[in-house]
């Protein structure tokens, strides 16, 4: 929320008492009357699951108590006072204080969070709680007109604000508050059944049609300068509801070209806008699409997407310094006290989930965000010291940073809001279903009651402490179970009723379909590895994560005057999950997951120097296993690799090779499989059945922007070795004279020392650049290492065997190259 210069806001704390959850028949969300255009995956409603013991439940547990808490009285003191009724509340304070322009913009807030809780819990006594409000509010809209005010008009500020917005003078954001009351009264009608509810929304969605249709397009475009929250957001859900077509008239009066235009032709303009600002912008416009199939509005919402999570987003997953975006890639150059708004990723996630309903192709990339900004911003927002859930606003990520949080009365900032509604709807991104495929997403202790076909998912983990959760069926019939393998993973390991299933591929969904069972299981392993992930603008300042929990330097009450230096060797795991110790240029010092980061000071990002020695003889994959997915790493090092996509086995050059088809299959590398390396080898054997412009025998990287590959044919009708932490254009080449023969096991090798790159084919050399001043260690810790597929989803698979895959870290000789070819090993 763009705010005017406030005080720091003080921590308060307070007892509670706790909600009582009560079982009771619930209705069901109400149905839209449109369906929704270009859309394959749904949500199941907040009513068919339930949060069992862990971390999101306890969150809840205590934003339930501040619901139960709050006194509805002082909540509508400035909406009665507004509508000229009587009212003897204490007023709320900070912003909702009589004076402060955004009051009023927390009334929709707790009413979203209301319905919420009731339908997550079935809890009666939120949805009383939230039916109170509705009928108040009621009677301050039916007094708009005693009041001089248009009919519909319902706020805790006078109409007159509009005026002063529309006529360009100084106001904080009206419509951005109306936007919550709207989303709030919205909310009461579809998950707790409030029937006034819809019609106050009604008449109040008449009421901006009217402010707005008598504007000209400049006008309104003008108007659109001062944010607006997601009021068009709303108005298509409702026009999804209504079948209005004043609603779609009045949502797509906040189409906000400035922004818009940009996003649509995939230009990254974000640098100075306020982020909190845009990012209801773009969920307006994936509405938009659903209803009403315009691509361009689904342009715009997914390249917005691409801009925020790759160009914008920290590790934490937030967004935005002091509010606002800054240019691309800028992040270890922008840590501050006053990073990482909390409502940017309430509203990143909920454009996340519209965005996996759309683009089913994308969505382990999209849960992987997901996943991302849900544990490692937003579960660690909410103070657990606080029985009543007091709430961050940004969370620093300064060296030295410490997370400060709302309070009950005296606060009431947007984040606080948004707080409030995100621990209320936990349950809403586990599961997806569409027809009988059944989406499984998050790691989250629950249970699914799947609506109408009288089958039950039990979900028991304590993930993320530990990297394994299990699914229970009660029940039976048939699912296509579609089981997240998260891109950070590497040999996961997936098993039905302790049976081995196929072959889990990081960065997909690995597909169970079958007939099940009451008392089948399935037993979900994605082991977890350390990573030193760098920042785009210095590779050198780096956040530690243990699979995708990002872990936080605890330094107590110390102040930090920068970044500490860490020594990466040192790091070590305690016996606490999770945990960790380390030295740094300040000592020695403890790493725990972010989110459990409260009271202390800490740093989240380091200089490191070096990163972990990778030992001389990296990892050797002879491919010797009869069958599995696993292919061992002889070193004994434990770098175990995984055959993904129907990779297979096949008589080798020596013992059994991996065979690829060409079409699917690969192996998959750990990442950081040559982290830091200034020196390599690669030596393998291999015997391409089919040669097919730009197949990539290996190519370890992150993405095309940053990665290192050997293709036995390029479009020059040669073999070629390149590196590049810059995309295409940057690519540093070792061109070989031909390309490799199809048909024979041939040994291909590169070497790489100071600026030196060697080509070897069947032992000898054939190439050489003396200006590869791009190495492994450019291109930070690697995610994506694979035999036979390319970080361009363009690119053809390898249609090949390959045998006796070695990875070094120091160039081998030629002498060595050549004894390895003699040998055949
Ligand atoms: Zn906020």
């Amino acid at each position: 929320m763009r705010r005017p210069s406030l005080s720091r806001r003080t921590v308060l704390k307070a007892g509670a008492a706790t909600a009582v959850a009560t079982t009771v028949a619930l209705p069901e969300a109400a149905a839209a009357a449109r369906p929704d255009t270009g859309v394959s995956a749904y949500p199941f409603p907040l009513t068919a699951v339930r949060l069992l013991s862990g971390p999101f439940l306890a969150n809840s547990g205590r934003t339930q108590s501040y619901l139960t808490f709050l006194d509805p009285e002082r909540l509508l003191h400035m909406f009665r006072v507004n509508a000229g009724l009587a009212s003897s509340a204490t007023p709320c304070g900070g912003w909702e204080s009589p004076t402060t322009e955004l009051r009023g913009h927390s009334m929709g807030h707790v009413l979203s969070a209301l319905a919420q809780a009731y339908a997550s819990t079935g809890d009666t006594a939120f949805k009383t709680k939230g039916d109170y409000l509705v009928t108040q509010l009621g009677l301050c809209q039916d007094r708009a007109t005693a009041r001089g005010f248009n009919t519909g008009y319902l706020s805790a500020y006078p109409e007159s604000f509009f005026d002063r917005l529309e006529t360009g003078q100084s106001v904080w954001a009206p419509y951005y508050t109306l936007h919550k009351i709207m989303a709030g009264l919205l909310d009461m009608h579809l998950l707790a059944g409030n029937a006034q509810a819809l019609t106050i929304l009604t008449r109040k969605a008449a009421w901006v049609q009217l402010r707005n249709s008598r504007l000209t397009q400049t006008q309104r475009q003008n108007q659109l300068r001062t944010e607006f929250g997601g009021v068009g957001e709303t108005l298509f859900n409702l026009y999804q509801l209504s079948e209005n077509p004043a609603h779609l008239t009045t949502a797509q009066y906040f189409d906000h070209a400035q922004v818009l235009d940009p996003l649509a032709s995939n230009v990254d303009a974000l640098n100075g806008f306020h982020a909190n600002t845009q990012i209801p912008k773009a969920l307006a416009a994936i509405r938009g699409f659903h209803a009403t199939g315009t691509t361009r509005y689904r342009d715009i919402a997914a390249n917005f997407w691409n801009f925020v999570v790759n160009q914008h987003s920290y590790a934490i997953g937030g967004d935005s310094n002091g509010e606002y975006f800054q240019l691309p890639n800028r992040i270890a150059s922008e840590l501050s006290d006053s990073t990482c708004e909390c409502c940017n990723s309430y509203n990143m996630l909920k454009l996340t989930r519209q965005l996996f309903f759309t683009f089913p192709s994308r969505a382990a990339e999209l849960m992987d965000f997901y996943e991302k900004a849900l544990y490692n911003h937003l579960l660690g927002a909410q103070n657990p010291a606080s029985s009543h859930g007091f709430h961050c606003y940004y969370v620093p990520l300064r060296a030295g940073g410490i997370k400060t949080y709302s309070n009950d009365y005296s606060n009431f900032t947007c984040c606080h809001g948004t707080g409030m509604e995100t621990n209320t709807k936990y349950g809403d991104s586990i599961y997806f279903y569409n027809g009988n495929t059944l989406w499984v997403n998050l790691f989250i202790a629950s249970t699914l009651t799947w609506p109408g076909r009288g089958i039950t998912i039990r979900q028991d983990t304590t993930y993320p402490e530990a990297p394994t959760t299990r699914l229970t069926v009660t029940g039976s019939g048939a699912i296509d179970l579609r089981v997240r393998i998260p891109g950070w993973t590497s040999g996961a390991q997936v098993r039905v009723n302790g049976v081995l299933q196929g072959s889990p591929t990081p960065g997909s969904y690995l597909a169970i379909n079958r007939t099940w069972a009451s008392g089948d299981t399935v037993d979900i392993s994605l082991p977890m590895s350390l990573v030193l992930e760098p920042t785009p603008d210095n590779s050198t300042v780096r956040a530690v994560k243990h699979g995708p929990i990002v872990l936080a330097g605890q330094y107590g009450s110390s102040n930090l005057s920068g970044l500490p230096t860490l020594t990466a060797s040192s790091l070590q795991p305690s016996s606490t999950p999770l945990q960790y110790t380390a030295t740094a240029s300040t000592g020695a010092v403890t790493l725990l997951p972010f989110y459990k980061t409260h009271g202390v000071r800490y740093t989240v990002y380091w200089n490191v120097t070096s990163t972990p020695t990778l030992p001389a003889f990296v990892a050797h994959y002879p491919f010797d296993e009869a069958s599995g997915t696993t292919a061992a790493d002889a070193t004994g090092n434990g770098r175990t690799a995984t055959l993904a996509g129907s990779a297979g086995r096949t008589t080798g050059r020596t013992g059994n090779a991996v065979s690829l088809n060409g079409t699917t299959a690969y192996v998959s590398l750990p990442s950081g499989i040559l982290a830091g390396a200034t020196a390599f080898s690669i030596a393998t054997w291999v015997r391409v059945n089919t040669l097919a412009n730009w197949a990539r025998l290996f190519d370890f990287g992150s993405g095309s922007g940053t990665n290192m590959f050997f293709v036995p044919r390029n479009g020059g009708g040669v073999a070629r070795y390149a590196i590049t932490a810059g995309g295409a254009g940057a690519e540093q080449r070792i061109d070989a004279p031909s390309a490799l023969p199809a048909g024979v096991w041939t040994h291909v090798a590169v070497t790489h020392t100071g600026n030196l790159g060697v080509l070897y084919v069947n032992g000898v050399e054939v190439a050489r650049n003396a200006a590869l001043t791009t190495r492994p260690a450019n291109l930070g810790t690697t995610t994506q290492n694979w035999i036979g597929r390319s970080q361009y989803s363009g690119d053809p698979y390898l249609n090949a065997a390959v045998d006796s895959f070695r990875v070094y870290s120091r160039a081998l000789t030629a002498a060595e190259i050549a004894s390895l070819n003699s040998s055949g090993s």
